[in-house]
């Protein structure tokens, strides 16, 4: 039994799901549900429909080359049906599968430190530029620098933290 991808979004193609359509220079798309048919026949484009797959890898949303999907694509290939390859076939793709569900998360994560990062970057420049506005009454000035040390070191912090 084979699972597919859908033309449009990429998800699995579960066996008795989804519909298929054949062109008449024989490509065959195959679409996971009446969504994705009903896009594709409105002529949408899957990297511009902000839920597929496609938008996801184009706008660097999604790991794109990572060695698991080499995997994926070898093992794409029928074969020849025996118990024990079978087995072995079935542990490997789990395997296969944990690794990647793995390595997405971290992709994530990196890019969610990123934004973070970027986002301190920014408060720090702003309260650098706006220095002036805080350092006016000399005393009172004294006492916001240092509620703004700490909350830069608290930044900091939570930057090591991660
Ligand atoms: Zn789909």
């Amino acid at each position: 039994m084979r699972l597919e991808k859908c033309y449009f979004c990429s998800s699995t193609i579960y066996p008795g799901h989804g519909v298929q359509f054949v062109r008449n220079d024989c490509k065959i798309f195959r679409f996971c549900r009446s969504k994705c048919h009903k896009a594709f026949k409105k002529k949408r484009n899957p990297r511009k429909a902000r839920w597929t797959k496609a938008f996801r890898k184009a706008a660097g949303k999604e790991l794109t080359v990572d060695p698991a999907f080499e995997f994926e694509k070898r093992r794409n290939e029928p074969v020849k049906y025996d118990r024990q390859l079978w087995q072995n076939t079935l542990q490997a793709m789990k395997r296969i599968e944990e690794i990647k569900v793995k390595r997405q998360n971290q992709f994530i994560k990196n890019r969610l430190r990123k934004g973070k990062e970027l986002r301190n970057e920014a408060d720090l420049k702003e309260v650098e530029k706006n220095i002036h506005l805080i350092r006016a009454p000399a005393a009172q000035a004294r006492q916001l620098e240092r509620r703004l040390v700490e909350v830069i070191e608290e930044k900091d912090e939570e930057l090591m933290e991660d």
